[in-house]
């Protein structure tokens, strides 16, 4: 399988070849030259088969000849071995045509760590047959940095450092991070906002001396591999749902478009999805683009779903790239002219074209605490905010006997107050959380300084070696 980018000028590239370069070097995002393509009767073959084995035949097609047959299957096996339910990915009957997939089993308990599991699997078997080691930094104000820790911790290639900024998480979101005693990951805490730390990680990548020297990279959410570990749930829901010989729909709280973009990827090979379903809380550009094409930046708000909380969705430029036909040139222009213009729109047929796959619609804080009573007064089934968002959306847009299944990002632990606040009830702390509480935290107080970071980053990579 090649890749090329959305901007039509970056080399094309293998599978490696992307999982190591994320973004494309004309500043696209890259995507596969052509979809794979199942058959029905490829959809019915996956039935009953267990997580990883469908993650390897679903998957296989993009990553090619780029991984051993065999290393590769062990690769899927140890990344879903970690999560903490059988079926990695449970569906959870909520009506008679609605579901919950809970995409939250996994270390940190929300659904990035589907993707970054497998990432950082892939990244250290790559860096060790070319003989490579990378430093990861990142800066985060929650939950990120806690899953690419996870993902990263005792691999022999990778060492990951990670920003976040002092007292400013809450305490479980800094405890799941500093509480893993890695001797290749290293947490410190800025003295200083969200915006220091992150100004610091873009002072290190502009550091052309520094970012050589030790081989800096990033886990960020347009690397294709993350997209493509995250088809795989929307193709075993569906299969275990009676897909193809079934309709499916699917609802998805959005915030940088990376989990709906690979549902739109597993319908353009073939998994017969009638409709996707997009939720936004009040930062709402993607509504208002599917409503009325209207692609303008706002001012981030900060609600009770923080993990999208977000001012522009780095992967729309994936499905922008489908609605201008693959044509590189034409993204690049648009996306020159929304950089400089802060907005975008389409025109009235490529709009038309993105409403036959997608819809979209926002919801209010108090809509979402609003659906996570209703849902626990109803069920006893209790959702965290972002899902509830999804809930939410996928009710709006639901129609009589198309399963409508709702993508469960996060374990409502994980959000106690808004939890607290809706159900009158404190959640259920699972396991893996309440271990965090018990482990010694370990980390570093830096004042908000890039030279000071850069240090450290340094002696973790000498201590490496
Ligand atoms: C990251 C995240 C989202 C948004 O997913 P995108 O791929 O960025 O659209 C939704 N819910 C939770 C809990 C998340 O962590």
């Amino acid at each position: 399988m090649k890749y090329i980018s959305t901007r039509g000028s970056a080399p094309s590239l293998d599978f490696e070849g992307v999982l190591l370069a994320g973004l494309a070097t004309d500043g696209g995002l890259y995507v596969p030259e052509t979809w794979p393509s199942f058959s029905k009767d490829d959809f019915r073959a996956l039935r009953g088969l267990g997580y990883a084995e469908t993650a390897y035949r679903v998957t296989k097609p993009f990553v090619g000849n780029s991984i051993s047959e065999d290393v590769y299957q062990q690769i899927l096996t140890d990344s879903y071995a970690t999560f903490d339910h059988s079926s990695v990915t449970p569906l959870i009957q909520l009506d008679s045509d609605l579901w919950a997939l809970e995409l939250f089993h996994g270390p940190t308990l929300a659904f990035k760590d589907v993707a970054l599991q497998l990432l950082g699997r892939l990244f250290d078997h790559v860096l060790s047959r070319r003989g490579q080691k990378i430093a990861i930094v990142g800066a985060t104000s929650g939950d990120t940095g806690s899953a690419a820790i996870e993902a990263c911790r005792d691999r022999d290639n990778i060492a990951i450092c990670i920003l976040h900024p002092k007292g400013r998480t809450s305490e479980a979101q800094r405890r799941q991070m500093t509480t893993v005693h890695s001797p290749n990951v290293q947490n410190i805490a800025i003295e200083g906002d969200f915006d220091a730390c992150q100004d610091i990680v873009k002072e290190l990548f502009a550091d052309g001396e520094f970012r050589e020297s030790v081989n800096l990279s990033a886990v960020n959410s347009i690397n294709w591999a993350r997209v493509m570990a995250q088809i795989v749930y929307y193709v075993y829901a569906a299969v275990r749902l009676g897909a193809p010989d079934r309709e499916i729909a699917f609802s998805i709280p959005t915030g940088n478009f990376g989990n709906v973009f690979a549902a739109y990827a597993a319908h353009r090979m073939g998994l017969p999805i009638k409709h996707l379903v997009i939720g936004s809380n009040s930062n709402d550009i993607l509504t208002r683009f599917f409503e009325s094409d209207d692609m303008s930046i706002k001012g981030v708000q900060p609600t009770l779903s923080p993990s999208m909380d977000i001012q522009v969705s780095s992967n729309f430029e994936r499905l922008l790239f489908e609605l201008y036909h693959r044509d590189g040139d034409a993204v690049a222009a648009a996306m020159k002219q929304f950089r400089s213009e802060g907005k975008l729109s389409v025109g009235e047929d490529r709009l038309n074209l993105a409403r036959a796959n997608f819809s979209a619609a926002r919801f209010s804080d108090e809509e979402t605490l609003a659906e996570i009573r209703e849902v626990h007064e109803k069920t006893g089934y209790v959702m965290d905010p972002h899902t509830a968002i999804g809930s939410l959306a996928g009710k709006k847009f639901s129609n009589t006997g198309v399963a409508m299944i709702i993508a469960a990002t996060a374990h409502p632990a994980k959000f106690k107050e808004a939890i607290l606040k809706a159900t009158e009830k404190a959640p259920k702390i699972p396991h893996r959380l309440a271990k965090v509480y018990e482990k010694e935290e370990r980390f570093k107080v830096l004042p908000s300084d890039a030279s000071a970071v850069k240090t450290e980053v340094y002696k973790l990579v000498e201590s490496l070696q």
